[in-house]
């Protein structure tokens, strides 16, 4: 199998260091297989992206020294795609419409209990108030769920391989944890006809992905992207989880962080290999940049 990775950015703000690291790590790890590196526009959400931003990531990552094939995936492309997949899980009878705002959930869930998580690796956990809603039921104001509960009873349980250092090793689902800490994870957001979730599982597949890189953050959502590789039928791929770029006061950097963006170290000189370093990858350099 070819060690295929990507970098999967979000056109909704300007790259920052953290993201260039992400990047060069993503391709220097790619390099020293003998592997690809590949670029995709997570651009689902039309209300925050943006075609300046998407213009920029790509003269950002070109001066960063890289490059990848053309031509790249672009989710906003694919719903199509997407929708096939949820067809899939719905006729698995595991989704389900609901219409719940933040408002009418956070009625539902009540006080806060000692002890029981409110919050997953995917907003805050649903109590489960449509669950009973069938899809027939579904309109255009609604988003689709998937009912966790008949989720697992609906697959056996995989494992994923992490290579990165803070949680290196084999890591099994966890029935319990899924449940009562992630819970009924949004498919299909309002108006967008996908979900970060959905469409990313169906994307690493679609582009054989064998080894996602990514940052730390994302590790908790990882459970719920090999979750729904098994209900798909999709392969797992091995993921690394790399350390976040902090800024001086320890802080995981934003993409508001106008003062780490890529585009201001460039416009004030500095060089790409200045970068590298900056993100601790400068002695780490196997492919000589070509522009
Ligand atoms: N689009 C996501 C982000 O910008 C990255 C998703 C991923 O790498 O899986 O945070």
């Amino acid at each position: 199998m070819t060690f295929t990775t990507r970098f999967a950015p979000s056109p909704t703000g300007p790259l920052h260091l953290g993201h260039a690291y992400s990047a060069l790590l993503a391709q220097d790890m790619a390099a020293m297989a003998g592997g690809k590196f590949l670029l995709r526009i997570e651009d689902i959400d039309i209300s925050r992206s943006r075609s300046e931003w998407e213009q920029q990531i790509y003269d950002d990552l070109r001066w960063l020294g890289l490059s990848w094939p053309e031509p790249v995936l672009r989710q906003s492309e694919r719903l199509p795609r997407y929708r096939a997949a949820l067809d899939q899980l719905t006729a698995m009878g595991l989704t389900y419409p609901c219409r719940c705002n933040r408002r009418d959930i956070e009625a539902a869930v009540g006080a806060p209990q000692e002890g029981v998580p409110q919050f997953g690796p995917d907003g805050r956990i649903y109590p489960g108030t449509c669950r009973s809603r069938p899809m027939t039921d579904a309109g255009p104001n609604d988003v689709i769920r998937l009912n966790m509960g008949k989720a697992l009873a609906a697959t056996p349980l995989r494992s994923f391989i992490e290579t990165g250092k803070t949680y290196e090793g084999l890591h099994p689902l966890d029935p319990d944890q899924l449940r009562q800490a992630v819970g009924d994870i949004i498919l299909v957001r309002r108006g967008m006809g996908s979900a970060y979730h959905l469409s990313v599982v169906v994307d690493d597949a679609d582009q054989a992905i064998s080894h996602v890189v990514r940052g730390e953050d994302l590790f908790e959502a990882t459970q719920i992207h090999v979750l729904l590789q098994a209900l798909l039928g999709l392969p797992t791929p091995t993921y690394h989880h790399h350390h976040l770029i902090r800024d001086d006061q320890g802080k995981r950097l934003a993409k508001r962080d106008d003062a780490r963006a890529i585009a201001k170290y460039r416009a004030e000189g500095v060089t790409a290999q200045e970068i590298r370093a900056m993100v601790g990858l400068g002695h780490a350099s196997p492919a000589p940049s070509s522009g």
